[in-house]
């Protein structure tokens, strides 16, 4: 009797969670090497399948410490390839090799990604090597890999999940930057990225359950003294270019990442700057590693680092 009892709750509680969205925040932060703040990478969870978008630094590190075996991640999306997006692929791609991947592992990115994924290959042709032949004997089909180039539109389709490219204006150089939006039944997720004021994001981010933005801010007279600062600021989303975002698109819940903060700028500075031009209610979060949203009939916001 009790076994069946258990056997319910475990049945239950499983196919609950089937219907929850999970999105998880593994790396908030920047290029800046920081112990609490890794470079960008989001998981999103959805019934069986775990979609990674951007690989920043520590991806393998927070993955474990979320309990997550990184064997299944299935999908990466690159929003675009800047170094701190791109850094914890390699990490990724070979040692979850060593922890059995077995199933091909699908890359999704803008034009260069192909090139990108090829070259590392390349330079870990000697590991690659060792590890294939005796005593480790790895088959070398766990280190397959799909590449998808990208262009704006539905990029992925599989079994209620689905993922649309939106073109993003990260400027400086860089061509070819994307948002994602990722709907799940009858929820949806937008990641920004890396981008500036963007029109075309605040279209396909209309009413969205959950807005994921990026965020940089500096204080006006460090901005007007340093040509390299006021640079920056244009490459990203200032407050006052958030509240705007806000604003026009309404998302029921927004969480700002990628948080660049120079000279001195707090996060309360931040949050204070944006709600003052804002004329919605928004509930505003400021991203911290291994922070947890689920989505279903409310947001549910929680920590799952579980080393602690
Ligand atoms: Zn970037
Ligand atoms: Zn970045």
């Amino acid at each position: 009797m009790r076994l069946f009892v258990f056997s319910f709750l475990f049945f239950l509680s499983f196919s609950l969670n089937a219907e929850i969205m999970r999105v998880t925040i593994l790396g908030s932060g920047t290029p800046r090497p920081d112990i609490k703040r890794f470079s960008q990478s989001i998981l999103v969870e959805a019934g069986e399948q775990k979609l990674l978008f951007d690989s920043g630094r520590g991806t393998v590190i927070r993955l474990n410490q979320m309990n997550v075996d990184i064997a299944k991640v299935q999908s990466i999306f690159f929003t675009h390839l800047h170094s701190d997006h791109i850094l914890g692929f390699p990490d990724l791609l070979l040692t979850g090799w060593i922890y059995r991947r077995n199933e091909i592992l699908n890359i999704y990115g803008p034009k260069g990604i192909g090139g990108y994924v090829k070259n590392i290959k390349k330079a870990y042709q000697e590991d690659i090597h060792i590890r294939t032949q005796t005593p480790e004997s790895l088959d070398i089909k766990g280190l397959r890999t799909k590449i998808n180039v990208i262009e704006e539109g539905l990029i992925y389709n599989q079994d209620d999940v689905k993922v649309f490219a939106i073109e993003v204006d990260h400027g400086g150089g860089v061509n070819h930057a994307y948002a994602y939006k990722i709907i799940y039944k009858n929820k949806a997720v937008l990641i920004s990225g890396d981008t500036n004021y963007s029109e075309n994001l605040v279209k396909a981010a209309k009413n969205v359950d959950l807005l994921i933005h990026e965020i940089a801010s500096a204080p006006k007279n460090l901005i007007s003294k340093s040509e390299k600062v006021k640079g920056i600021m244009n490459y990203h989303t200032t407050p006052i270019e958030m509240s705007k975002v806000i604003n026009q698109s309404q998302p029921k819940f927004v969480v700002l990442n990628h948080v660049l903060l120079l000279g001195g700028i707090s996060e309360s500075d931040v949050l204070n700057e944006i709600e003052k031009n804002l004329t919605t209610s928004t509930p505003i979060k400021i991203a911290f590693d291994l922070m947890a949203i689920d989505l279903s009939n409310k947001i549910n916001v929680y920590s799952v680092d579980y080393t602690k």
